[in-house]
């Protein structure tokens, strides 16, 4: 991450003026559980994190800590260094320690504060002064097995949900320990909006796959938690891997999603935000009533920055952040390699669909191939 070009602004324009606080209730999981894309979803969604047997164990171990976030400030702050620079790079290193994949700090946006939380509706006032990112990779080898929307989906995202909760708990106990406020963020007790949080402490530029932020060596394949706290730490800055160049000849995502909500077209703004446009609700709806599968992931599995960190695929990285021609190339190349398409030989789990009420049912693999259709775009 040390070799990444920095700049002082995120690479997708922010009119930070405009941004309004967001309401937690009007997100798309939020609004599906609430009838707004109809009556099957509404459905669909109360059992949708309970699907695969796996999934239903994840999601489950999170419920239990839901609401450990927060606790006890130590009277006394802790004999140690001042210094913002030393601080980060010790918070980094703990959270490395802890089994984090990717830390970034930053400055916290206010408008990246929730205006309200889900599903209680209560306003959110939260006054720390700096964020904590920490991403958690899902697996290289599960996303290179995955068609994207089988019934290994929805356990690919909470394990690293459950991960990087896990994570951030313990470092927002310890930072209380050593006399500074601090709170963890995680995905069933969030107080934060994560994309610019990601993108002001640089882990990463917006993507064609609008609200989600691609890390140059995670790609999309990430999840992440967050601690807000005022313990003084050195802030980093955005990156800039040429990701705005390579989404916009790029379009694999767009192109292999199974409901169509991804755009091919250019970027808009909306609330402040430059970036492309999702159809929330036709995601959404797939993803929660997906009948073959627990969700979808397909936009993350089949995008060029979905790699293992091979040595061939760190020098290919290096070229890619540099030149516009190699961009040009890689994403003809991702295809013509066929990247991005299942690989069964590395299948580990049972394709099983959990009928609460009913037990636990075998059900048939969801397979995907690639839609080679590249020269049309
Ligand atoms: S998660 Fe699935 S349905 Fe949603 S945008 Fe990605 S590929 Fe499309
Ligand atoms: S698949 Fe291509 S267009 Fe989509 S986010 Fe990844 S690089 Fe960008």
């Amino acid at each position: 991450m040390h070799k990444i070009k920095r700049v002082e602004r995120p690479t997708t324009r922010l009119d930070e003026a405009k941004i309004a606080r967001t309401d937690e209730r009007e997100s798309g999981f939020n609004r599906a559980l609430r009838g707004d894309f109809g009556s099957f979803a509404q459905k669909e969604r109360k059992r949708f994190s309970r699907k695969h047997p796996l999934s239903g164990a994840l999601v489950a171990m999170q419920a239990n800590l839901i609401d450990i976030v927060d606790g006890i400030v130590a009277d006394r702050k802790a004999p140690i260094t001042d210094d913002p620079l030393l601080l980060a790079r010790h918070i980094k290193e703990t959270a490395y320690f802890l089994r984090a994949d990717a830390v970034g700090i930053c400055k916290l946006p206010p408008y990246a504060i929730y205006s309200h939380s889900a599903p209680s509706g209560d306003p959110i006032e939260l006054d720390h002064k700096y964020a904590i990112a920490i991403l958690v990779d899902q697996d290289s080898r599960t996303a290179a097995a995955t068609s994207g929307h089988d019934w290994i989906s929805n356990s690919m995202s909470f394990v690293a949900y459950s991960a990087s909760g896990f994570i951030a708990r313990i470092l927002a106990d310890y930072i209380r320990r050593l006399g500074f406020p601090a709170r963890a963020h995680h995905a069933l007790n969030y107080q934060v909006v994560i994309p610019p949080i990601l993108l002001w402490s640089g882990m990463g530029e917006m993507s064609r796959m609008s609200e989600c932020v691609v890390h140059p060596f995670l790609g999309p394949r990430f999840k992440a938690s967050v601690v807000t706290t005022d313990l003084p730490l050195f802030c980093d800055r955005p990156i800039d891997f040429g990701l705005q160049d390579f989404c916009t000849k790029c379009k694999k995502c767009a192109r292999e999603c199974p409901s169509g909500a991804l755009s091919d077209g250019d970027k808009i703004i909306r609330n402040g935000y430059q970036h492309w446009h999702t159809d929330i609700k036709k995601c959404t709806s797939f993803r929660v009533g997906n009948q073959k599968g627990a969700s979808c992931g397909t936009c993350i599995t089949v995008c060029p920055w979905t790699k293992p960190y091979t040595p061939f695929h760190r020098a290919v990285g290096a070229l890619v952040r540099r030149s516009s021609l190699a961009r040009s190339l890689a994403v003809r190349a991702d295809d013509w390699f066929g990247y991005g398409k299942q690989d069964p030989g590395k299948k580990w789990w049972f394709d099983l669909e959990d009928i609460e009420g009913d037990g636990v049912l075998h059900v048939p693999q969801y397979e995907r191939g690639l839609n080679n259709h590249q020269d049309s775009w």
